[in-house]
């Protein structure tokens, strides 16, 4: 009966492992376009030139990727329509 325990034990250990292993060998996920909350604004509108970062539009105010973004008198906008009507 002991010999089940340990047998059970070392099986649990065994999956514990192989768990933690796929979370270690899992590559990073590429970075998702998403809309930020309000309060993350302040950021998003300086940082313009990298193309990875996220851009506010100085209209509507919605994220968008610095590389889609339209820039204008340097501000962003998320297309030419919101940054002809600033
Ligand atoms: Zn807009």
């Amino acid at each position: 009966m002991r010999f089940l325990m340990w047998l059970l034990l070392g099986v649990l250990v065994v999956f514990a492992l192989r768990k933690k292993a796929q979370n270690l060998t899992r590559p990073a996920e590429p970075s998702q376009p998403f809309q930020a909350p309000p309060q993350e604004a302040e950021f998003a509108t300086t940082a313009t030139e990298n193309a990875e970062t996220m851009v506010c539009c100085e209209l509507c105010q919605l994220y968008i990727p610095a590389s889609e973004a339209v820039i204008k008198e340097h501000k962003s906008y998320c297309c030419a329509a919101h940054a002809d009507q600033s």
